[in-house]
Order: structure tokens, then C-alpha cells, then sequence
């Protein structure tokens, strides 16, 4: 069983719905400032912008435009100061309603891979017993199969970042989100990584947000891009991407005219932007 039919089969056992399904996000008049007085920095805003439940959503833009600070904001890592945050209707607590996966994993060192997983499904209070099929499950999901006794230093960066990945899956969040996670890891573990991440958000129905510089990983991952402006950032451009999200053969996607397209108008609009 997939991590996605799993999370399917769970919320179908889950009559709250609380988890395995999306939660929408609100943004009103939302800014953010750094620092005080003479030294503050305005790093974003002011942004409007409502995600309904299941999205997709990739925020693209140059380096330093608010894209982290958004994110953080969202994972309830800062206090909002001027402007409204929902997700699932109410303000962002960090560890509630959202996973988080960074740019660097950020793994407990002190215990194998399998330990992370199982810390994680242990929170999230999934019964002991059911713990090990579970764990072995996301590992497949992720291809780590047999590398749950590995200690974290003895993985690669790349087999790290796969660790963190089904690590938030174990969490079953109805928000993912997602900062760079990409973007330290080579051509080839990207590539697998995108596809599977695509597969998972398609066929799970959970909500993501997923940052990156790239309008190439953002065409491909996204069923809705934002671009933002340089600092502080704003909206500069917000498109549906209407391609098929399951059962697509990542080479066919890519090729596809309408890929192409869209990629280029999102590369002009991230670059127009950032001027
Ligand atoms: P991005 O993720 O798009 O590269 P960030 O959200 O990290 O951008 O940062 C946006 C702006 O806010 C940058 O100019 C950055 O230098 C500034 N900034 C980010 N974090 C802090 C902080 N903790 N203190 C002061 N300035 C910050
Ligand atoms: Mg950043």
C-alpha cells in the first residue's frame, strides 16, 4: 500500500476529518517586518491570497523576496503583526496543523532512521502496534526500504532529505510545507523526489505550499503558482496550472505544450519580478 492509499484508507477511519484531508489557508492585508524603528526591514506584504483545501500552491521568487518568512508565518514560527492568517479557520500553531520539511533536514542525530519515523508516527498517535508496518511502508514510499537502522550520519544528504519527507508524511498533516527541500540535493534524487512528492499531494488530498527559486520545479509540482516580487513581496502573478496530476508520465508532462509554456511565462514573470 502506497503512503497516499494509506493516508486515503486512515481518514476514511478518521470520522473527524480533522487529518488526511486538506486545510485551506486565508491571508488578509498580511505584512512583515524585521527589526525596529531606523534598522526594520518590510520582508513581505502587504499579501491577500485564499487557498482552498487539496491546493498545490508553489511560491516562487528571487532570493530574499519573503518566501521563507511566508512560510514560517503559515507554520506559526513568527507572530503575524499587521494582518489576518488562517489555516483551517483558525491562527497558525506551530507543530498543530501544519508538517514541516526545510531546505537542510533537520533530523534527531541520536537516533536511527527509523527512530525519526517512529517519533514522528508516536506523535501524531498512531498505536504502537501499527507503528512498524507503517514505518516500513513510508521508508518504501520514499526508497529508504532497509535503511531503518541506519544512524543519520551514515546517509547520504539526499537519503536525509527522502528521511524528512517521510517523516511529515508519517505526521499526517492536513498542510505540508515545504522550504527549498529540494534544493541542496543532486539532478537525479530531485527528479525522484519531485515525482514522488507529485504523486503523494495528488492522490492524498492534503494541502502544500512549497517554495523554490525554480519556475521549471514549480510548473512541474504545482496545481497553482504565486510569484512574488523582490522584497518586500508581493503577488506579482497568480496562475491555475491546468496540466493532469496523476497518472502521467513525468517525461510525457514535460514535454507537453502546455508545460512548456506555462514554464516559460512563469520564468518571465519571476525574472520580471525580482527587476
Ligand atoms: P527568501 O526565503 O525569499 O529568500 P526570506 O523570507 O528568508 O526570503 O527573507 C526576506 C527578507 O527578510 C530578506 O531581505 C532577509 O534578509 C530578511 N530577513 C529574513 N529573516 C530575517 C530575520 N530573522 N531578521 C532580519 N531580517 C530577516
Ligand atoms: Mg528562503
Amino acid at each position: 500500500m502506497s503512503s497516499a492509499e494509506l493516508i486515503e484508507s486512515r481518514s476514511d477511519a478518521d470520522e473527524s476529518g480533522s487529518k488526511g484531508t486538506g486545510s485551506g489557508i486565508s491571508i488578509k492585508g498580511l505584512t512583515h517586518r524585521y527589526g525596529r524603528g531606523a534598522a526594520a526591514v518590510t520582508a513581505l506584504g502587504p499579501i491577500d491570497l485564499e487557498v482552498p483545501p487539496g491546493e498545490f500552491l508553489v511560491l516562487v521568487g528571487a532570493s530574499g523576496c519573503g518566501k521563507s518568512t511566508l512560510l514560517r508565518i503559515l507554520a506559526g514560527f513568527e507572530s503575524i503583526q499587521q494582518g489576518r492568517v488562517e489555516v483551517a479557520g483558525v491562527a497558525p500553531v506551530p507543530g498543530a496543523g501544519s508538517g514541516v520539511v526545510f531546505q537542510q533536514p533537520r533530523l534527531f542525530p541520536w537516533t536511527t532512521v527509523g527512530g525519526n519515523i517512529d517519533l514522528a508516527l508516536k506523535y501524531a498517535r498512531v498505536p504502537r502496534g501499527e507503528r512498524s508496518a507503517r514505518r516500513a511502508e513510508l521508508l518504501a514510499r520514499v526508497g529508504l526500504e532497509g535503511l531503518a537502522s541506519r544512524r543519520i550520519w551514515e546517509i547520504s544528504g539526499g537519503q536525509q532529505q527522502r528521511v524528512a519527507i517521510a517523516r511529515v508524511l508519517a505526521a499526517d498533516t492536513a498542510l505540508l510545507l515545504l522550504d527549498e527541500p529540494f534544493a541542496a540535493l543532486d539532478a537525479l534524487t530531485r527528479d525522484r523526489l519531485q515525482d514522488d512528492l507529485r504523486a503523494v499531494s495528488a492522490e492524498s488530498g492534503r494541502t502544500s505550499v512549497f517554495v523554490t527559486h525554480s519556475a521549471d520545479e514549480a510548473v512541474y509540482l504545482g496545481s497553482r503558482i504565486v510569484v512574488l516580487t523582490r522584497r518586500p513581496g508581493r503577488i506579482a502573478l497568480d496562475l491555475p496550472v491546468e496540466l493532469p496530476r496523476t497518472g502521467v508520465d513525468p517525461d510525457e508532462l514535460r514535454a507537453d505544450a502546455r508545460y512548456v509554456e506555462l514554464r516559460r511565462e512563469v520564468g518571465r514573470a519571476v525574472k520580471a519580478a525580482a527587476a
